[in-house]
């Protein structure tokens, strides 16, 4: 069917039944604690998280107190120095990461370089990479930065990682959920298959951190990356994580051997030396302003039950795909709800200008290519009413044909 054909649809369930919903919503005060501008349904946290309330002040007081009063001081005075370890210990137990395994620091990719060169250099005798076609880019252009190491995609050069997975298998980097499908990985049964030949697991959290539970120590993970400004929300460009499981931190070798993971920074010896523990996957100076925001980010995490979060979540993914079932479009999330993220993926021939088209009307999702309209569903901020709201408008878009406005049309070249 073209879309072109779809037919006039109804939503199968009222605006009323959703707020019933919201009525019984135990994360509904949470809200509360976000700034979002009005008559925007934002559903598009998976990309950038919201503003926290308290934010604003957090950095202001980062910036006129301990920077414009405390100067040089506030390194030790302020605790800035202790941030990269103290926000990591702050948000391990969000990734089920015992303290002092998480610090924060760099962005994901520069933190994937680390822990995968890292894993490489635990394996040394072992020459192949796997990982999957359709990973996050960066993902897959570091698993070729990192050195002549044979790449292995699921995709590609196999359709199950029973295949790729072998004896001469170093390292197994992949998403926990994928960004464009949403589709969640089984952590626990991967990362075994992983361990039975020997390899060591590297997993990607940028869509799982915040968007749901997730058991790193539990699940035996060897090391983890994540970025902050997505479901944690702390800002653009917040820094990004990195967990090293302890068993590892004694003999992993990272190779951005900075003055910040030495084991004596101010010793200033000529000789590098690792620090002790997680602190020596640090490189340099932290981006401190960023750091702020992340701490106001994560105060509102201390209030959060990640069981709560996750039923939440498949509540509202649950409810807009029923919504949108009846418009035609197919969907690229799994149905199934112990394999979905936290976001839902429609496919339309037109995905591009029926995003546009929807944005117009307040309703914030993201396109990503070819034909993929990606819907996020922060259950922190987000009602149940919200997601009726972008389904019906949804459902406007594609009956009124609105979308084939020429404003709406993709510019050439590149599209977001
Ligand atoms: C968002 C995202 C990244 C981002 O990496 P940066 O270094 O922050 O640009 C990496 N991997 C995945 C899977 C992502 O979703």
């Amino acid at each position: 069917m073209s879309s072109e054909d779809i037919p006039v649809a109804v939503l199968p369930l009222s605006r009323r039944a959703a707020e019933d919903l919201d009525a019984a919503d135990p994360l509904r005060p949470l809200r509360a604690r976000f700034t979002l501008p009005e008559g925007v349904v934002y559903l598009d946290g998976n990309s950038l998280g919201a503003l926290p309330v308290d934010t604003p002040a957090r950095v202001a007081e980062m910036v006129t107190r301990e920077w414009g009063q405390g100067l040089i001081r506030s390194w030790n005075d302020a605790g800035w120095y202790d941030l990269p370890r103290g926000l990591g210990d702050r948000l391990a137990p969000l990734v089920g990461a015992a303290a002092g395994q998480v610090v924060v620091c760099d962005s994901t990719s520069v933190n994937l370089f680390k822990v995968l060169t890292a894993a490489l250099r635990l394996r040394p005798q072992r020459p192949v990479i796997v990982s999957e076609l359709g990973s996050f880019p960066t993902d897959l252009y570091l698993t070729e930065g990192v050195g002549a190491y044979q790449r292995r995609l699921l995709g590609r050069d196999g359709d199950t990682l029973e295949q790729l997975i072998g004896a001469d298998t170093a390292v197994v980097l992949l998403s926990h959920v994928d960004y464009r499908t949403g589709r969640l990985q089984d952590m626990a049964a991967v990362t075994e298959l992983a361990h039975r030949h020997g390899a060591l697991m590297v997993w990607d959290l940028c869509h799982s951190a915040g968007a749901l539970p997730v058991r790193l120590d539990d699940c035996g993970v060897d090391f983890a990356v994540g970025c902050t400004y997505k479901y944690l929300n702390g800002g653009p460009g917040s820094p990004a994580f990195l967990y090293a499981a302890a068993r590892h931190q004694q003999d992993a070798r990272q190779p951005l051997t900075g003055w910040f993971g030495h084991a004596a920074p101010f010793a200033f010896e000529p000789d590098y030396r690792p620090a002790e523990g997680v602190g020596r996957f640090l490189t340099g100076t932290p981006p401190l302003l960023s750091f702020a925001g992340l701490e106001a980010a994560l105060d509102v995490w201390d209030d959060v039950d990640l069981d709560a979060l996750r039923a939440k979540s498949l509540s509202l993914s649950t409810l807009f795909l029923e919504l949108t079932a009846p418009l035609g479009l197919e969907p690229v999330t799994p149905a199934a709800p112990e394999q979905r993220g936290s976001q839902v993926s429609l496919r339309h021939p037109q995905a591009y200008r029926v995003m546009r088209a929807l944005i117009d009307r307040g309703v914030i999702g993201d396109y990503r290519a070819p034909d993929v309209l990606r819907f996020g569903f922060t259950p922190l901020y987000l009602s149940h009413a919200e997601v009726w709201q972008a389904a019906e408008t949804l459902r406007e878009v594609l009956d009124s044909g609105s979308w084939r406005d020429p404003r709406f049309a993709a510019p050439t070249g590149a599209v977001t």
